[in-house]
């Protein structure tokens, strides 16, 4: 008989369930064994998952993995789980980069945290290639070794799109990791203290002062807002001089902005750029950037300060080599085809979540949202009464199941249950547009409900506050908010 444990998750009610009993497993595996003697036989050895990267994904499961199931260890060149959603907030200030990380260490105690990249998977011998270039500050060479699982999975996420544009690694600053983020922070009042210079002419500081950002999707559009608030509010204030002379220009090569939302929402958007001091360029494809000038497609040329390019997203190197090397894989348009259970296709035992991944039958777009649905149902597939075939030996294995899914056995096995596939429960999507505005598109089912202005930007900050990954990180947030009404934001450079 067909057992559908995996709870149903395209309903609310799946969803709160789900939550209740990932909250139970957490306090079980943290707090159970403070107060229970340990039953299981420590001899037996377990089957070791190894989880590579630690943002949404790698996150989201390693808060739900069970540990006294499973050896976890974790496999990232970042220690630390970053909010990316608040990315753009924290490039101009608004919070501060500590209050939107994690650490691994911290997300779960009881898995293993190895701080290295992983460069190849070996799927015959189920080992991972790893190197750590850790001690390249004290000039050592970067190391290199291996390590066995049971289970992969595949979490690292995707690298940014240049499209093969000259001169956009040589030139423009990118807004991915808290690294992007602190570099583009010092660069802007770098630009501002240049400009301020005695020395510097009337064009070269309209030249600083003037920020191009390119990709006009949620990345690009909420770093405009931030930044646009950043000069109203507290830039205008202290480099009275130069504000008439800033300019920010967003350029966007298709015919709107935030296509993933509804037109009244992006004609919102674009009503609001229009009221501030933001230009918005559509049509505008950029094929050159010099290291003062960027070249569009019809031959006009844009000089600027700083460049931001926020174009889209790429294939990691693991991700390549892997779709390569698997014949399954041929046809992969820079992300591993996954089946309905988010494994990879060609594979038995390796999963891949997020933007790494994508299911041909059922696309979904590259969100946090989507990737933290697919780890934490995947911690819930191998917590439960599932499995997927690996040689792990007989004794060591408590779980059986999905094998007969996998293997397409006719092992008649009363117990066997087959997993209910992934399905994504979108909950809709959120945008900061600028001036104490943003953008909602709530999915209640089949309804889609379009809010924006002022006060969908208290549904923005109380979701955001809300999505926070721990109540630290929650008071973190919410104190920068305040400090930046109260005080304004930091101009320091450090
Ligand atoms: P990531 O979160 O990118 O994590 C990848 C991890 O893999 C990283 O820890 C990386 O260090 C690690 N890694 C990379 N290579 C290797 C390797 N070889 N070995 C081991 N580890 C490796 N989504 C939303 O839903 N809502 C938003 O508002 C939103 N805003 C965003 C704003 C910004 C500025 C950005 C950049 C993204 C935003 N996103 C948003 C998208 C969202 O962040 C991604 O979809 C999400 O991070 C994907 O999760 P992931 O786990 O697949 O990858």
């Amino acid at each position: 008989p067909v057992d559908y444990v995996v709870p149903r998750r395209e309903t609310f009610a799946g969803l709160v369930w789900d939550r209740i009993t990932d909250s139970l497993t957490d306090a079980r595996m943290h707090y159970g064994r403070l107060l229970l003697p340990k039953q299981k036989d420590k001899s037996v050895a377990k089957p070791r998952i190894i989880v590579l990267g630690s943002g949404w994904g790698a996150h989201a499961l390693i808060k739900v993995l069970d540990c006294d199931l499973y050896d976890v260890t974790v496999i990232s060149p970042r220690n630390a789980f970053a909010f990316t959603p608040m990315l753009a907030a924290a490039s101009v200030g608004t919070v501060e980069f500590r209050s939107l990380l994690e650490p691994v260490r911290v997300a779960n105690e009881l898995v293993d945290y190895v701080q290295a990249s992983a460069t190849s998977v070996d799927l015959e011998r189920q080992t991972v290639s790893c190197v750590s270039d850790l001690g390249r500050v004290e000039g050592e060479v970067p190391v290199t070794f291996e390590l066995p699982y049971s289970y992969l999975i595949v979490a690292v996420g995707a690298t940014t799109n240049t499209f093969g544009v000259p001169g956009v690694r040589e030139h423009a600053f990118f807004l991915k990791s808290v690294v992007d983020a602190r570099k583009i922070r010092a660069a802007i009042v770098n630009r501002f203290e240049r400009a301020n210079l005695p020395t510097t002419s009337e064009e070269e500081k309209d030249r600083l002062l003037h920020t191009v950002v390119i990709g006009g999707g949620p990345t690009g559009v909420e770093y405009c807002a931030e930044l646009n608030d950043f000069l109203t509010s507290d830039l205008r204030r202290k480099y009275p001089r130069l504000v008439p002379r800033v300019r920010v220009t967003l350029l966007q090569s298709g015919d709107a902005i935030l296509t993933a939302f509804d037109d009244t929402l992006q004609g919102a958007a674009m009503e609001n750029f229009e009221s501030s001091n933001v230009e918005v360029v559509l049509n505008a494809r950029v094929v050159d950037i010099g290291p003062t000038m960027i070249t569009l497609k019809d031959g006009t040329e844009v000089d600027y300060g700083m460049a931001i390019w926020a174009a889209g997203n790429g294939t990691t190197p693991l991700v390549k080599s892997l779709i390569t090397t698997i014949p399954d894989q041929a046809g992969a348009r820079g992300r591993l085809r996954i089946d309905d259970w988010l494994r990879v296709k060609g594979t038995t035992n390796v999963f891949a979540l997020g933007d790494a991944a994508c299911n041909d039958d059922d696309p979904m777009p590259a969100t946090a949202q989507v990737a933290a649905q697919q780890a934490a149902y995947a911690a819930r597939l191998l917590n439960r009464d599932y499995c997927l075939s690996c040689e792990i030996p007989e004794a060591s294995s408590p779980r059986k199941g999905l094998s007969k899914l996998i293997n397409g056995s006719d092992e008649d096995d009363e117990k066997t249950r087959v997993a209910k596939p992934f399905q994504f429960l979108s909950l809709g999507l959120l945008a900061y547009i600028g001036r104490d505005r943003a953008l909602a598109q709530v999915e209640l089912g089949k309804k889609k409900i379009f809010l924006s202005g002022a006060a969908t930007r208290l549904l923005y900050d109380s979701v955001y506050a809300t999505k926070q990954v721990s109540f630290r990180n929650r008071v973190l947030v919410l104190v920068d908010w305040a400090k930046t009404k109260v005080f304004g934001r930091d101009l320091s450079q450090f």
